[in-house]
């Protein structure tokens, strides 16, 4: 070997063990990808506490630091500055996650009413941007919010009875965008019906037959940054026990239960007849209320029916709230609560709107059989169940005494007659008092005149 090429070859040597070999160390230090900032929830405005959530990922080299800044005019305030060290250089990787939880306490901040920014930076471990790591950089445009609306009560006494409705009326300032009653742990959608006065709203709201007695009743009214204002409501509730039945079932009635839902019940409650009612007494009443819950979710803005509810024909066979016990050869089985009135009137009887509105269901509902469910705006809803033949569609406009179909004893039921429920916020309340034209008198329009108010009716 020459001279030359001995010198050669130890140049390339050097050159290996300076450049490339470093090269080879580092390179995953030239990555260019850079960190990935999620928010837990959008940040559109910043109320009198405003939860802020990240989670800032970085596959690759891992996360150097993060900050979070809120800028608002020539004002800068650093909410968060992080620095990771951790993991060292010859470990080529630090932390891939950081988790973020901030609560922005605006008014603690001294921050003006109006638009300012939040600016999200994160940077990673990489070599790249001249070693300070690959930036990611996130900036949220929000709105300075932390004067709750304004929320005055219109209406006066409200005599309210277990199981039955209320309706407040009051007015919230424009800023509201999230209002209505709360009793216990329900909460009631309010409208503004009345567009010539939009600070003017409503609420129908329910006390139901499981509330216990001396539930909390307040009114509230929320804006877009979450700040909220509650006023309370005078209201006197009337507690009344409901009735209490017991029903001896035999073979025949659960023969009959059985054989009608065995499509529906799973394979493993189908070992006996008893273990097919328990199913559908039980699960498939649970199911059958959750979906009546999604059904009801939307409501019209406006009052859809005039006057009182028309009540439907029939002998009353049952009444809203009274606990059934089952009983089977001596022994209590199954329990329920009879949400509705039954009415029993000739087999296959016309079954009418009870009030003008818009149809949300129409068709097969699990223990309701055949039923229909109607909007009647602001949340007031009523159900059909047990029906032989519907003759309603989905979506359709209803006029008070159209026929909805026909009675029949589909679902859970032996006998032909007609389940009939009015619902209120997705809660089953007393029927009677829609139809008595007292109820109507002192609990609904009696709440207007107090308020100064017309009927919330569309205008047309
Ligand atoms: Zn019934």
């Amino acid at each position: 070997m020459s001279m030359a090429r001995s010198l050669t070859l130890a140049v390339l040597l050097v050159l290996a063990a300076v450049i490339i070999l470093p090269l080879v160390f580092f390179w995953p230090y030239l990555e260019g990808q850079a960190p990935v900032i999620e928010l837990g929830a959008p940040l559109t405005h910043l109320g009198r506490q405003t939860p802020l959530r990240l989670a800032i990922k970085d596959e690759q080299t891992g996360l150097s630091m993060v900050k979070v800044v809120l800028v608002q005019g020539t004002k800068e305030i650093s909410l968060l500055d992080k620095k990771f060290t951790g993991a060292s250089i010859w470990d080529r990787k630090g932390e891939g996650l950081a988790e973020v939880s901030l609560d922005i306490k605006a008014p603690e901040l001294n921050l003006a009413q109006g638009p300012a920014t939040v600016i999200i930076e994160a940077r990673d471990r990489s070599f790249r941007g001249f070693f300070h790591g690959n930036l990611s950089r996130l900036e949220l445009p929000v709105v300075v919010a932390t004067v709750p609306p304004r929320l005055s009560v219109l209406s006066r006494t409200i005599h309210l009875n277990r199981g039955g409705v209320g309706l407040a009326v009051y007015r919230a300032t424009e800023n509201t965008t999230l209002h209505g009653v709360q009793v216990g742990g329900r909460t009631f959608r309010g409208f503004s019906p009345w567009p010539q006065d939009p600070q003017a709203r409503l609420c129908y709201f329910a006390y139901g037959d499981d509330e216990p007695q001396n539930a909390p009743i307040k009114l509230f009214a929320q804006d877009a940054a979450g700040n909220q204002a509650t006023a309370s409501l005078t209201v006197r509730l009337k507690w009344r026990e409901f009735k209490s039945d017991k029903l001896n079932i035999g073979d025949e009635f659960l023969n009959a239960i059985s054989g009608r839902f065995a499509g529906e019940a799973p394979a493993e409650r189908q070992h006996s007849p008893l273990d097919t009612f328990l199913w559908v007494n039980e699960d498939l009443r649970r199911i059958n209320h959750q979906k009546i819950t999604e059904i009801l979710a939307k409501s019209d803005t406006y009052q859809l029916w005039q006057g009182t509810f028309q009540r439907p024909l029939g002998k009353p066979m049952a009444g809203f709230a009274d606990r059934r016990t089952y009983s089977y050869k001596g022994k209590d089985v199954s329990a329920s609560v009879h949400l509705g009135a039954d009415l029993a009137d000739l087999a296959a009887s016309p079954i009418k709107a009870v009030a003008a509105g818009t149809v949300l269901h129409a068709g097969p509902l699990g223990i309701y059989g055949n039923a229909v469910i109607l909007d009647h705006g602001q949340g007031v809803a009523t159900l059909y169940g047990h029906m032989s033949e519907v003759s309603v569609q989905p979506g359709q406009s209803v006029a008070v005494d159209q026929e909805l179909g026909r009675s029949g004893a589909t679902g859970l039921a032996l006998g032909d007659h007609l389940h009939f429920s009015v619902l209120v916020g997705g809660v089953f309340v007393n029927p009677t008092e829609w139809w008595d034209p007292h109820w109507i008198q002192d609990n609904v329009e009696l709440r207007f005149q107090e308020a100064n108010l017309p009927w919330p009716r569309p205008v047309k």
